[in-house]
């Protein structure tokens, strides 16, 4: 081969893929599982660990094919909640970042699906930085590997898709992701510990549910009311509060789950009684609970607008309102803050980046 004729890059294939790769190239089928096998099982990074393969084989794949997309150029830990933060680099030049947040015997590991986010929500840090592009399969995938490989696979119990990025507008990238996680040869996950979030595509919303795959939904509601959610979310202009909730329903009738509404508390816009009783109305109708969330600051990003006003609930002030709405039955948590020393708490992931040479330069600094 040409040295430089560009290599398949093998991660994020999914079985079939590699199966049908494998023929193509005159190998046969099982070597797919083989590969499969060892990419997401045994974590390989490196041909020469596959010890089942034929050595021509592993040369012919060694000059043709990849197996690493990302490469992890810094981590970064909490002193205070032991959240740890993946800062890493694409092969051009493009910065993400994942967090493993340890909690009580779960370790999750939240990760990223876009570089930046198209979507501008006024509250979150990866929006203000604007929208690169898409990951790759192989790229969602290997943060996942490659913290697994630091922190040992057995220790990442749940997977959350909430860093950077709108899950659902890279829709087949997360759903080939979902199944190489879950796969039975990876020895993966159980569809229960995997959570995608979603700040509201509906019609995306009804294709995963139609898709089968049954993991958790989460939806980053943060109003109740229409008018105010479109103020802090401008996706509400394109798909309405209604149209979500419509396929909320769906999804949780289908798949037989729960779904979890995200609302992060801003103090004076979404924390006052009307909203009480508007999210008890709204939760009520459907099978659901509610994870309150304290806003992190996003001072880093010296915001303009609506978001230089973004001020949070108090902490007294949330567990008044999570009590209000408990009275109505709802199901209802309080997140805790976690890695906001590091701005890897929610919707503090932006890295200002991305012209090579520039890239491990964190927003926060
Ligand atoms: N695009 C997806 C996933 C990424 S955001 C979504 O919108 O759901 C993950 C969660 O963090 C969302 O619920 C989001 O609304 C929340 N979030 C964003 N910025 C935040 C901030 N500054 N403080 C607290 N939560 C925030």
């Amino acid at each position: 081969m040409n040295t430089t004729e560009k290599k398949i890059q093998l991660k994020g294939l999914t079985l079939t893929e590699l199966q049908d790769y494998l023929i193509s190239i005159g190998e046969q089928k099982f070597r797919g599982a083989q590969i499969f096998n060892w990419m997401y099982n045994h974590l390989s990074f490196d041909f020469r660990e596959m010890k089942n393969m034929s050595k021509e084989l592993l040369q012919k794949l060694t000059d043709t094919c990849e197996l690493q997309t990302l490469n992890l150029i810094t981590t970064q830990d909490s002193q205070s909640t032991g959240t740890k933060k993946y800062l890493f680099a694409t092969h051009d030049g493009m910065n993400i970042e994942s967090v493993l947040i340890p909690e009580n015997e779960r370790n999750t590991l939240c990760i990223s699906t876009q570089v930046g986010c198209p979507l501008d929500c006024k509250f979150c840090a990866t929006g203000l930085m604007g929208y690169k592009r898409n990951l790759t399969p192989g790229e969602v995938v290997d943060q996942y590997l490659l913290a697994a490989k630091e922190k040992g696979k057995a220790n990442i119990t749940n997977i959350v898709y909430m860093g950077m990025g709108e899950p659902l507008l890279n829709f087949e990238t997360t759903l080939k992701s979902v199944e190489i996680f879950t796969h039975e040869l990876t020895k993966g996950l159980s569809r229960t510990r995997i959570t995608i979030s979603t700040a509201g595509i509906a019609p995306k919303i009804k294709e995963l549910a139609d898709r089968g795959l049954r993991v958790k939904l989460a939806f980053s509601l943060h109003s109740a009311f229409e008018d105010v959610r479109i103020k802090i979310m401008p996706i509400n202009k394109k798909y309405s509060l209604k149209e979500n909730i419509d396929a909320l329903k769906y999804y949780a009738n289908k798949t037989k789950t729960r779904i979890t509404f995200e609302y992060t508390m801003l103090k004076g816009l979404n924390d006052r009684m009307e909203d009480v009783k508007a999210i008890s109305k709204l939760c009520g109708s459907l099978p659901s609970k509610i994870n309150l969330i304290p806003f992190n600051s996003i001072k880093h990003m010296s915001p303009g607008g609506i978001s230089s006003q973004l001020e949070p609930t108090s902490l007294k002030d949330i567990h008044q309102f999570a009590d209000r709405l408990r009275d109505n039955n709802i199901t209802v948590m309080i997140r805790e803050t976690q890695g906001d020393d590091i701005a890897a708490a929610c919707g503090q992931l932006a890295v200002k980046t991305n012209s090579p040479g520039h890239n491990t330069e964190l927003a926060q600094e």
